[in-house]
């Protein structure tokens, strides 16, 4: 048992005074010692919190003794210490942002896609009228994603309906979507649903349930996440790398920012080429005016918007 926990977890509920709510419950993380990201919105929470077990523990329990959480599920990952640096609670319109909102607001406890266990998607992943889709960013499936699943060129998840065209060839077959812990997927499939699909299922728990249930199998590279590690490893069955080098084009997961500020490019640069570059991405970007100094460790870590 490591000393400390991080929590990933969100719950569409209807919540009456998000910014009370929001008030309240930042007290009380910071009482516990949590740091982290929740997101609170008239339709639920979104959160991602590290601290030690014993405080992790207590924070679960009195989430599900919370009659509009009962149902929640935590996904925990051992960590050997803190993952974030601060402790935010913030009110938005949506606990992920996708922008459908108003009339067309979706309400995945109205309708959504069917939920799978980690089992029963691995299961099915590799029949014939399956098709795996990944509804997450491209840095993200860059570093790592399903085996042959399709992705959708997405830089933020709120695009996703003006790309869903690209399933269009896919309609007689049946969607299987997935993410990093689930919650996009509850609404992407409902979008699915509504825009005319039939046969919409969705992987409960994301990747990170998957990893936990299946050992990772056929999860190719590695799992972007959305605190201090950056990414994690998740196949532990058959493992490998297929990011490569932003620069030079060889296989890496190095997972940094170019050191140039208004680059910023969040994507994978080999060691061999940080050094070159001095942490930037290109020439020109080494030679910026206000390219920071290269750290070490490489990166300048993006502030998580889309997700959190
Ligand atoms: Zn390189
Ligand atoms: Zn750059």
């Amino acid at each position: 048992m490591t000393a400390y926990k991080v929590l990933l977890y969100y719950f569409y509920t209807l919540m009456e005074d998000p910014e009370g709510f929001a008030v309240k419950h930042l007290k009380y993380c910071k009482e516990l010692g949590l740091k982290g990201r929740i997101i609170i919105a008239g339709e639920g929470l979104n959160g991602t919190v590290s601290g030690t077990t014993e405080a992790c523990e207590t924070y679960m329990r009195s989430l599900k003794e919370d009659i509009r959480f009962a149902g929640i599920d935590f996904k925990i990952d051992d960590v050997a210490e803190h993952v974030f640096h601060k402790m935010h609670v913030r009110v938005k319109p949506e606990i992920v942002h996708l922008g459908v909102r108003g009339e067309k607001a979706l309400d995945p406890n109205k309708l959504t896609g069917i939920h799978l266990t980690p089992q029963e998607f691995l299961e099915m992943k590799d029949q014939r009228d399956v098709v795996v889709v990944d509804m997450r960013s491209d840095y993200e499936y860059e570093l790592g994603k399903f085996k042959d699943a399709v992705t959708l060129n997405l830089e933020n998840f709120r695009d996703l309906p003006q790309h869903l065209h690209q399933l269009e060839k896919y309609r007689d077959k049946k969607i299987i979507t997935y993410c990093t812990g689930g919650i996009k997927c509850e609404k992407a499939t409902a979008l699915l649903l509504e825009s005319g699909f039939n046969d919409v299922y969705q992987l409960q728990g994301g990747v990170i349930k998957y990893a936990q249930e299946t050992g990772g199998v056929d999860f190719e590279g590695e799992l972007y996440v959305f605190d201090g590690r950056i990414k994690v490893d998740v196949n532990k069955v058959n493992p490998t790398v297929i990011s490569k080098c932003f620069v030079c084009g060889t296989p890496s997961s190095r997972m940094v920012n170019c050191a140039n500020p208004d680059c910023n490019i969040h994507t994978t640069i080999c060691l061999t080429c940080a050094v070159q570059f001095d942490g930037a991405c290109s020439t020109t970007c080494k030679e910026h005016p206000r390219k920071r100094p290269y750290n070490e460790k490489g990166y300048y870590p993006k502030p998580a918007v889309d997700y959190l």
